[in-house]
């Protein structure tokens, strides 16, 4: 039988419900441990971009720091990093800012930084995440 579970997001400490089909073989205990780990719609989605994007971004600088400063850094593959860098910053400063019911920040000087010194992959997420 299915009934709805008060919960708490992990996040944001938001209530919420969840529905629960009791006929799943699992103990109060292993209920009330599984309802400490939910999390509200809105954290989920933000948590999740973030975590998946951080990841795409790191894997696309650890690459480009590997090819800076070699013959294949030229304008082409500088333009290839940049338009990869450019999605994954829109779709991290689209999250924050929905997020945080706040205006998108402004990415252009984060993906010129980056293109400029991989390196710089923290202090950018930093910057657009806070
Ligand atoms: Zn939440």
């Amino acid at each position: 039988m299915k009934h709805k579970l008060q919960y708490f997001c992990k996040f944001c400490r938001k209530p919420g419900e969840v529905e629960y089909d009791d006929s799943n073989p699992l103990s109060e205990e292993q209920v009330a441990t599984w309802l400490k780990f939910v999390a509200c719609d809105s954290c989920a989605v933000y948590y999740r971009t973030t975590r998946d994007m951080t990841r795409r971004l790191y894997a696309v600088c650890n690459d480009w720091f590997g090819v800076i400063n070699t013959p294949h850094d030229d304008l082409d593959a500088r333009n290839a990093v940049r338009n990869k860098l450019n999605k994954i910053l829109t779709r991290l400063a689209d999250a924050a800012a929905k997020f945080k019911h706040v205006q998108a920040p402004e990415t252009a000087s984060h993906v010129e930084t980056l293109v400029d010194n991989p390196r710089k992959a923290g202090i950018v997420l930093h910057q657009l995440l806070n």
